[in-house]
C-alpha cells in the first residue's frame, strides 16, 4: 500500500543550487515515479480530509504540481496563485520581500468565494514567506484558510511560526 514508501528516498538533494550553501530539495525525482507521486498525494488527501476543504489554492509553479492533483483527490476545485501580470482577468495582489527587493503574487478576484474553506498547497515550506503572502490574498477574497499542505517542510527555517492558527501538514520534514 501507499504507506510503505519512504518518500525521502525519492527526494534528490542538490548542493549549491540556486546559490552556494543551499541544499536544494529536488522533487522531480519523486514526480517521475507515478506510483510514488500518487501515494504522496493520497497521503496528503487523507491528512487534510477532516478539514472539509471547499477549494485548494497553490502558488506557481510547484504549488500547481501538488495542489491540482490534491484538489482532484479531494473532489474540489483549484485556484492558482501566480506572479503578478500572468492572470488574464481581474486580480488582487500582495507583496512579499525577497532577499533583494520585492515581488508580488496575484489571484483572480473570482477564484475564491467569501466563506469558502481554502487549503493552500505547495511543494515546500521554507521561511513561510510564500504561504504568508498566499494567506494575505485568500483573506482579501474573504476565504477562510483552513489548512496548508506540503510535500516537504524545512523545520529549521521555522516557516511554521508565520502561519499561526493554520493547520499544517507536511509529508516529509527535514530538521
Ligand atoms: P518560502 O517562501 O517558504 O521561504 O519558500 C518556499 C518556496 O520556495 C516554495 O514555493 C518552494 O517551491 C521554493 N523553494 C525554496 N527552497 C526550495 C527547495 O529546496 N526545493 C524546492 N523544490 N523548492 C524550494
Amino acid at each position: 500500500t501507499s504507506s510503505t514508501y519512504n518518500f525521502k528516498d525519492y527526494i534528490r538533494v542538490i548542493s549549491d543550487f540556486p546559490q552556494p550553501g543551499i541544499r536544494f530539495k529536488d522533487i522531480t525525482t519523486l514526480l517521475k515515479d507515478g506510483d510514488v507521486y500518487r501515494a504522496a498525494i493520497e497521503q496528503m488527501r487523507a491528512a487534510v480530509e477532516h478539514l472539509k476543504i471547499d477549494v485548494v489554492a497553490g502558488p506557481e509553479a510547484r504549488g500547481f504540481v501538488v495542489g491540482a492533483p490534491l484538489a482532484l483527490a479531494l473532489g474540489v476545485g483549484f485556484a492558482p496563485i501566480r506572479k503578478s501580470g500572468k492572470l488574464p482577468g481581474a486580480t488582487i495582489t500582495a507583496s512579499y520581500d525577497l532577499e533583494y527587493g520585492k515581488d508580488q503574487l496575484a489571484m483572480h478576484t473570482d477564484s475564491i468565494s467569501p466563506g469558502q474553506r481554502v487549503l493552500i498547497a505547495d511543494d515546500l515550506l521554507a521561511t513561510g514567506g510564500t504561504i504568508a503572502t498566499s494567506i494575505n490574498l485568500i483573506k482579501q477574497l474573504g476565504g477562510e484558510v483552513a489548512g496548508a499542505a506540503f510535500l516537504i517542510e524545512l523545520a529549521y527555517l521555522t516557516g511554521r511560526s508565520k502561519l499561526d492558527g493554520v493547520d499544517i501538514f507536511s509529508l516529509m520534514t527535514y530538521e
